[in-house]
């Protein structure tokens, strides 16, 4: 029987990218609605805070190690907003379309070259509710806020993200193409590589 480990996420494209990319860990990747845990409380102000709350809330509830992913938009000419407030900028009820709308307008002021950005992801894998050694990954993604939205994949604000290399947005790549260069693709391939030192098994807490 394989390992099971419990994804505690809601976001069913965001958990569907996190599926592929923890694919080689040849694991069986459980999302946590599945077994009835309801969304963890995000009340930090740091993407990591969060990630280790709802990776706790998910191993605690269910007895099973747990990966989270706290993850969001940075944007140079507020400050670092959205932040840890990205699915919620607009309010609630959260909605991406909301949210772009509301980030256009926040920027209608803003020339493009003061319009760079940033996603970041935290990841965060717990063994058990109270691991004292989580495994830690992160990473970034840096490109520039369009003025009108492109293309139809993604999710979130990845219409608006626009990346000046490849000149396209990052909703106009495919899902793999998307994973090789995102925030969460780079931050899972270093976890990966973390787990290969400190195993996934509840009696290996140690680094
Ligand atoms: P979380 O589920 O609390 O981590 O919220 C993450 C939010 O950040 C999402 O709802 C999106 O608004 C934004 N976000 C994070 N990663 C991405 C991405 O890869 N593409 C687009 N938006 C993202």
């Amino acid at each position: 029987m394989s390992q099971k480990l419990v994804l505690a996420s809601n976001n069913a494209k965001k958990t569907f990218e996190m599926q592929t990319l923890l694919a080689p860990l040849g694991l069986e990747i459980i999302p946590q609605a599945r077994l009835g845990v309801d969304e963890a409380e995000e009340p930090h102000f740091t993407f990591i805070e969060n990630a280790l709350a709802k990776a706790r809330h998910a191993a605690a509830a269910t007895g099973l190690p747990a990966i989270a992913d706290d993850s969001g938009l940075c944007v140079a000419a507020l400050g670092g907003a959205p932040g840890v407030h990205s699915a919620r900028f607009a309010g609630e009820p959260k909605s991406d379309e909301r949210n772009n709308q509301f980030l256009l307008e926040r920027l209608s002021d803003v020339p493009e070259s003061k319009r760079n950005a940033w996603y970041y992801c935290c990841l965060v894998l717990v063994r058990h509710g109270d691991d004292p050694c989580p495994v830690i990954a992160d990473g970034q993604w840096h490109g520039l806020i369009l003025d009108t939205p492109r293309g139809e994949g993604g999710f979130g604000y990845d219409p608006l993200f626009w990346l000046p290399e490849l000149e396209k947005s990052a909703a106009e790549l495919d899902p793999a193409h998307k994973n090789a260069l995102s925030h969460r693709g780079t931050a899972m391939r270093q976890l990966l590589e973390r787990l290969q030192k400190q195993p996934l098994s509840k009696e290996s807490g140690q680094p």
